[in-house]
């Protein structure tokens, strides 16, 4: 027994990595994509992803477990939310082993990336960067990119990725499977989050309403889970919508209840 033990530690490998980067940049896509999962809400909008989210994945003999920050931008020191946001993500990093700084290849290095990049030289973990949305710009202007970012960050290695088509996300998984240090793993081999599916729930159905909404969005919006019940064949899960002002209701609902019908539907098939 306990041979077997030690055995099983010798082999084993598991750590945290910690993405980070501008809002956008696609962090929650790449997570979604490592964990094979959605553990993280995906918006064409700016700050969905409020709280510090994980996700678990194995890879060879590794068990990555991955803290999707909220974007990293320069907070109007005015703006209580916004300072909240940014404080929240650097908190993320002080557990990482490595931090993955994504960026969008369309932005290049912007102005937020500088502050960023500023901010992780006083940090002194490894860095790698992932130059995600490759799909959408020209090669040589990658190729450009890397140079900057080579220059600026002089990271332990650059990846060129696509999250949305899933292309160089392999090696990306790879690569941190072979980097982080030897040691039990800290979770279940199934599990994918260390958030339990109750939040994760209410997650999906609040970016359905993201998406569904788009200009009309009351940006306040919350979900919360009021109840959740199991058995063999199925969960029955009832969740609450909170708005801020009554007007909001009606276009959650939609005429004759046809909005909320369709992310009902949506958030379902998800779910499931
Ligand atoms: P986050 O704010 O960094 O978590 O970014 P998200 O993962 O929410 O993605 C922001 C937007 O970029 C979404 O509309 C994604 O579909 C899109 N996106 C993410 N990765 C890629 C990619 O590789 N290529 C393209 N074209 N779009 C992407
Ligand atoms: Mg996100």
């Amino acid at each position: 027994m306990n041979d077997q033990i030690t055995h099983e530690e010798a082999v084993t490998r598991c750590g945290y990595v910690a993405l980070i980067g501008v809002p956008n940049a696609g962090k929650s896509t790449l997570l979604n994509q490592m964990v094979g999962a959605k553990v993280s809400i995906v918006s064409p909008k700016v700050q969905t992803t409020r709280a510090i989210i994980t996700g678990i994945c194995i890879e060879d003999q590794s068990q990555l477990i991955f803290i999707d920050t909220p974007g990293i931008f320069k907070a109007d020191d005015k703006r209580r939310l916004e300072r909240s946001i940014v404080k929240t993500a650097w908190n993320g990093l002080e557990g990482a082993d490595i931090i993955a700084l994504l960026i969008d290849a369309q932005k290049g290095i912007c102005a937020n990336t500088e502050v960023i990049i500023d901010g992780l030289k006083s940090i002194g973990k490894p860095v790698i960067v992932i130059l995600n949305k490759v799909d959408v710009v020209a090669k040589n202007k990658l190729l450009l990119i890397a140079e900057e970012i080579q220059q600026k960050v002089s990271p332990d290695t650059i990846f060129m990725i696509s999250a949305l088509k899933n292309d160089g996300v392999d090696d990306v998984k790879s690569y941190l499977a072979s980097r982080v240090r030897p040691g039990m793993w800290m979770y279940d081999e199934e599990q994918i989050s260390t958030a339990p599916l109750r939040f994760l729930s209410a997650e999906i159905t609040r970016e359905k309403l993201f998406l569904k909404l788009d200009k009309e969005l009351p940006y306040s919006l919350s979900v919360d889970v009021e109840s959740w019940q199991e058995d063999e064949e199925s969960v029955t899960i009832h969740q609450i919508i909170y708005v801020l002002k009554d007007s909001q209701k009606g276009i959650i609902l939609g005429k004759k209840g046809s909005m909320i019908k369709q992310v009902g539907q949506w958030a379902r098939e998800e779910l499931s």
